[in-house]
């Protein structure tokens, strides 16, 4: 007797069980992926643009804001905010996202955050703190220097989920405010045949 398994053939051996349960596991090993801002939490933080000749504050954004900010060439950006612990620990918890998260959890699912923040240690303090269950392992800050990774955000973000896959992620549920970040995940992914779920919150 065979057995017949997304694709697989499995011949009847002593081990078979075994087999077929190591198969599943790495095959469609699933995870759920959470942005930070505006997904997890609403924070005080905004990106800040000033001009280049006086240095004078032009703009101060939300990220919801800064998602359809296009930047012109005499303006600097300031993310500084978004390093801050202090402003992110005081921020607004978005319980309905974090419910999700908390259910993924309890069944069994990996966890991971991916967010365009610059400072992972910042982002590790915080979940640590609010009981977040996340290992700190599957923290993704894609602005931190210590990932190199570059391009846009929506680009860093799929090179997070690349290293998800590196270490053997079959099955992804994404969930970010930001449709250009699932967009570009997504089509990313597929192009692995990986299997993905977006929500946009
Ligand atoms: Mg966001």
């Amino acid at each position: 007797m065979i057995l017949i398994l997304l694709g697989k053939i499995f011949p009847r051996s002593n081990n078979w069980q075994l087999k077929i349960l190591n198969y599943v596991n790495t095959t469609l090993k699933k995870i759920y992926v959470f942005d930070l801002d505006d997904t997890l939490v609403l924070t005080e933080a905004r990106v800040k643009i000033y001009h280049t000749e006086d240095f004078s504050l032009v703009h101060s954004f939300t990220p919801i804001e800064f998602n359809s900010y296009e930047k012109k060439a005499n303006h600097l950006l300031d993310f500084d905010d978004f390093d801050c612990f202090e402003t992110l620990s005081k921020g607004k918890l978005i319980t309905q996202n974090l419910k999700i998260l908390r259910r993924a959890h309890e069944l069994g699912y990996d966890i991971a955050i991916v967010t365009a923040r610059s400072n992972k240690p910042a982002v590790v303090q915080f979940l640590l703190e609010k009981k977040i269950p996340v290992d700190s392992s599957l923290v993704y800050a894609v602005s931190d220097p210590s990932f190199n990774y570059d391009g846009s955000v929506a680009e860093r973000k799929s090179q997070a989920f690349i290293d998800l896959y590196k270490k053997g992620y079959r099955d992804f549920v994404y969930y970010d405010d930001n449709l250009e970040n699932l967009e570009k995940v997504k089509e990313t992914l597929q192009k692995k045949h990986a299997k993905i779920s977006t929500f946009q919150v």
